[in-house]
């Protein structure tokens, strides 16, 4: 087998072939480093450190940042953090509870659309939604008879 081998081992294309296909392994070993350096900081890992195992450990060390690698972006951690908070201030400003029947209700609802409760009055001049014990519409500053 070896002397079936031997000339395509030896010949120029096999060698350059060989050089290129190290050429790459280097290229893709430095890309990958650099990813894993920018991969780590985004998430908040310790970029450097990853990156110098992936260069001591080629691959190896690539591999096991992506084990044990935080499961998501800090931006993305912080995006979605920001979307429940401003949600949670969205349901405590709109919405509130029927007293009576305790079915959710917007602020400005005259009556429940569940149980009819009378939940709030219109304003007499400007129909805005007041409380029931308002004596007065902010809105308008018109007293409510
Ligand atoms: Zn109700
Ligand atoms: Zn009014």
């Amino acid at each position: 087998m070896g002397e079936l081998f031997a000339p395509v081992l030896q010949s120029p294309l096999f060698k350059l072939v060989s050089q290129l296909c190290i050429l790459f392994g280097i290229v893709f070993w430095f890309a990958l480093t650099f990813w894993t350096v920018r991969d780590a900081n985004r998430r908040g890992a310790m970029g450097w450190f990853w990156g110098l195992a992936n260069l001591v450990f080629p691959v190896a060390g690539w591999v096991i940042y992506l084990v044990v690698r935080p499961p998501e972006f800090m931006d993305d951690a912080r995006e979605r953090e920001l979307e429940i908070r401003a949600k949670e201030v969205a349901l405590t400003r709109d919405f509130e509870s029927c007293p009576a029947c305790y079915k959710p209700v917007e602020k400005d609802f005259l009556i429940c659309p569940y149980c009819m409760k009378k939940l709030r009055k219109g304003c007499i001049e400007c129909g805005r939604a007041l409380k029931l014990q308002w004596a007065v519409c902010p809105y308008c500053k018109t007293r409510q008879e």
